[in-house]
Order: structure tokens, then C-alpha cells, then sequence
């Protein structure tokens, strides 16, 4: 059996555990797993090669079918209130006892193990003079706390409770080997354009999709998100959309900043957005809403996490880009998608954030969520019922499973919710929810419904 392409045919396969390629969901979660393993090691900051290098293999990922646009902005480009800071390229930080020879702190060993945005540093120094450059967790002895210092000038080590409390005497020879000075800051951009005419009554728009890239060694707060917009791209560009799709893969805060500077001419097209992060991890979905609340990626994104037992919250000014793209003057509607959201897991940025904190199953059930919304997004309609006189003879037009018996099933209520709210101001996603039913099952009983000429305005 062969189903066209098309974003309802490609939920529907993946709800039913495969794409519509035929590739088992557990096959897809080992490949977007292993994708991460490649991405993990690279030393990822604000700016430099880490984040170059993290581009190109994303972009290995999508097999052809788009692009990642690099763009490289000089440092001291200003964006709004904010200017892009020197450009950090680390090569190697490290931490000799020179009594015994061991190198006892080493970013060849976990890239967490310096602050990012160290200054180079070559010199020895006694145990006492080396303390305060050391950071570490007392409550979480066995993990490599994450320190970022992007805009005071220092330099640091990170390492575990355990390392620090099993330090020798020195003195210790310590070396940050890295460039700090004028360079570019980088960011990816992909466009999937639009292959279909827009949603009935809506001009030509874009959805955004966002995933900051300027983590290290940290899977779920970063390449949960970043291999999975770029399968969702990889999915989307085989199938007809309505919608174009625009992903920005920029460093957090400032990326997103420049982002929204550099692209004055886009933000009007943008009629829903999502930032996308820490989707892997135990814990059900959670939705954190646009700062209106009341947009239609809102509606969209609560009823999918609704229904798949996850959470939504409102939005607040503090977490990921979603503040950016926020923002009084930008005033985009971008919600946030996420599991657990940071700071509220005891592995957030530590280095017990890793591989496996996250799941393949985690992953492909994120990815299932987001097709779900883009369903959504693509699918929606407000159709109107063509036979409103009461009940249409669903057998006589073979629409009615011959099967049935005492309960109507899922498929027949899907129908008959639909009909009955088919006035064409009712949307899809409003029947779905009356009928405490999935969009696809509304969205699935309407194409029924049009193909026994029930039902008019699909769009
Ligand atoms: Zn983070």
C-alpha cells in the first residue's frame, strides 16, 4: 500500500511507528542518537570552530535535501543592544601536577573541563594561587559543572568534587591553548520554501523553528534539539507544505539577537514559531506558550502535548531564545517546546547531561510531537458540512465500518464530531478538542467526509 507524500500521510506513519519511507521509529531513534555521539566531543562556545564544525555535520544529516546557509558576522557587528564579542577558538586546556607528571584536568577528556571564553594562559602555579580558578559541584561529586565567562575577561577549570578533593600539592602547570580576539560569530540558517498555495484565508508565511548551537559537551540542552530540527527538515522536504520553514541554528541570546537584526525583512512573513531544546531526557512534554498566549502555534502545540500527557505552561522572560523572538518589538509568536525544561533536572549543564541522559525513544517521540504540530500547522481547516440536516446515511456512502457493533468506534465519533461542528468557522483543531480526540483522527474523518462529498473546504 503506497500513500501520497504529504504531511498527514507522513503523521500518520510515524503515529504508527515508521516514516512513510518505512523506516522503523526504533531504527530512526539509533540514528538521531548516534548523530548526537558525532556532535558530543566538539568544543562548542559562542563563537569559533566548534560551532563551524557542529554546521557541517548537521548538515551531513540532511543527505542532500537542503542546506545550511552559514553566515559570518565580524565581531564588533552591533545587534540592537548587544555586540558580538572576540571569537574563541580553543584547541586544548589543561591541568599538570608537575610533582607526578599527571595531567590531571584535560579538555581532550570532556570539553566542559574549561570556562568557556578563557583567555590563553601558559604558567605554573602553586595549589593555593590555582584554587580560585576552580569550579566544581559539592552536591554533585561525580559531574563537571558548566561556566561560561563570554563578556569578563578570565580564565578557568571545571572539574568534579572528587578530582578537585584527590588534587596533589603542585605546583601545577596550567595551559589554556586558545585564540581569543577579532573574528566572526557563526550561524546556520535552513529554508525550506513553500511548495503549496497557503492556508485558506492566510497570506504566504513562514514557520520559524530555532535551536541555540553554543553548548559543549551538553546532549539534551543541545543536540536533543539540533538533530532534531534537522530531521524534521529532512522529513519535511519530501512532502508538499503550505508553509515555508526557516530554521535558525545561532548561538543562545546574542545568535538569536543577531538573528532578528540581520532579518528585519523576514519577521513580517513569520506566522508561527518554535524554539526547540532539551527534548530528550525523562518527563513528559512541556509547552511554554508565546508571551500573547492566545496564538494559533499556541492552540496547536497544547492540544499535541495535551494529548500526549505532557504540560503547558505561560510564557515568562526567562529560559531560551524564546525571549528574543518575544520581545516587545519583535513581538513574534514563538512558543518553546522542551521536556523537563533546564534548571529543572539535576543534570542540567553538567556533564552529567550526557549521551545517555537521553534516549532514542525520548528522541523519535519529540520528533512524532513536532510532526504532529506541523500537521497542524499544514492541516487545519474550517470545512463546512454539505448535509446539515441531520445525520447523513454514512453506510449508503460506505463510510461506515460494516464491523462495527455496540459502540460506535473512534473513527465513526471522529466523523459524526465533526459533522456536527462543520459550520465553517469551526476549525479542525476546535473539533478535536471537543471531541477529546486527536487532530490527526479529526483531520483523518474530515478527508473522509470530503471524499464522500459530506464535507467542503479542506482547503
Ligand atoms: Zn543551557
Amino acid at each position: 500500500m503506497s500513500t501520497p507524500p504529504t504531511v498527514a500521510a507522513l503523521t500518520d506513519a510515524l503515529r504508527a511507528g515508521t516514516t512513510s519511507a518505512g523506516e522503523d521509529l526504533a531504527v530512526l531513534g539509533e540514528r538521531l542518537h548516534a548523530r548526537m555521539a558525532a556532535l558530543y566531543p566538539l568544543p562548542r562556545s559562542l563563537t569559533g570552530p566548534g560551532v563551524r564544525a557542529t554546521l557541517d555535520l548537521l548538515e551531513q544529516g540532511l543527505d542532500g535535501v537542503a542546506a545550511i546557509e552559514r553566515h559570518e558576522v565580524p565581531t564588533g557587528t552591533r545587534a540592537h543592544d548587544w555586540t558580538i564579542t572576540d571569537e574563541w577558538a580553543l584547541r586544548r586546556a589543561w591541568i599538570t601536577d608537575t610533582t607526578t607528571g599527571d595531567v590531571v584536568v584535560d579538555t581532550d577528556v570532556h570539553t566542559l573541563h574549561v570556562v568557556g571564553y578563557s583567555v590563553p594562559v601558559r604558567t605554573t602555579l602553586s595549589r593555593d594561587e590555582l584554587l580560585p580558578h576552580l569550579h566544581t559541584l559539592p552536591d554533585r561529586p561525580d559531574a563537571v559543572p558548566y561556566r561560561t565567562s563570554y563578556y569578563h575577561r578570565t580564565w578557568g577549570f571545571c572539574l568534579t568534587q572528587r578530582q578537585l578533593d584527590g588534587l596533589g600539592e603542585g605546583p601545577f602547570e596550567v595551559v589554556v591553548d586558545a585564540d581569543l580576539g577579532p573574528g566572526h560569530m557563526t550561524y546556520g540558517e535552513i529554508l525550506l520554501p513553500a511548495t503549496e498555495p497557503p492556508p485558506d484565508g492566510e497570506e504566504a508565511g513562514e514557520v520559524l523553528l530555532s535551536a541555540h548551537l553554543c553548548h559543549p559537551s551538553l546532549a539534551n540542552d543541545n543536540l536533543s534539539g539540533l538533530v532534531l530540527v534537522t530531521e524534521l527538515v529532512r522529513l519535511l522536504a519530501a512532502v508538499p507544505r503550505r508553509h515555508a520553514y526557516r530554521v535558525v541554528l545561532a548561538p543562545g541570546t546574542v545568535g538569536a539577537v543577531l538573528w532578528l537584526s540581520r532579518n528585519a525583512d523576514v519577521l513580517p512573513r513569520i506566522r508561527h514559531g518554535l524554539v526547540l531544546t532539551g527534548l530528550g531526557g525523562p518527563g513528559a512534554l512541556v509547552y511554554k506558550r508565546t508571551r500573547r498566549g492566545d496564538r494559533p502555534i499556541d492552540a496547536a502545540v497544547s492540544h499535541v502535548v495535551r494529548r500526549r500527557g505532557g504540560e503547558v505552561r505561560d510564557y515568562s522572560p526567562w529560559g531560551y531564545d524564546e525571549r528574543q523572538y518575544n520581545a516587545l518589538g519583535f513581538d513574534l509568536p514563538v512558543g518553546r517546546l522542551s521536556r523537563t525544561p533546564h534548571n529543572e533536572y539535576a543534570e542540567y549543564h553538567t556533564s552529567d547531561d550526557d549521551l545517555g541522559h537521553v534516549t532514542p525513544a525520548e528522541l523519535t517521540d519529540a520528533l512524532v510531537a513536532l510532526v504532529e504540530v506541523v500537521d497542524v500547522l499544514e492541516d487545519d481547516a474550517r470545512p463546512r458540512n454539505l448535509a446539515p440536516y441531520g445525520e447523513p446515511q454514512l453506510g449508503t456512502r460506505g463510510i461506515y465500518p460494516t464491523t462495527g457493533g455496540r459502540a460506535a468506534s473512534d473513527a465513526v465519533m471522529a466523523m459524526l464530531w465533526t459533522l456536527a461542528y462543520a459550520d465553517g468557522e469551526t476549525s479542525l483543531l476546535d473539533v478535536a478538542a471537543r471531541a477529546d480526540l486527536d487532530f490527526a483522527a479529526i483531520r483523518t474523518a474530515a478527508a473522509t467526509l470530503s471524499g464522500a462529498d459530506l464535507l467542503d473546504g479542506l482547503g
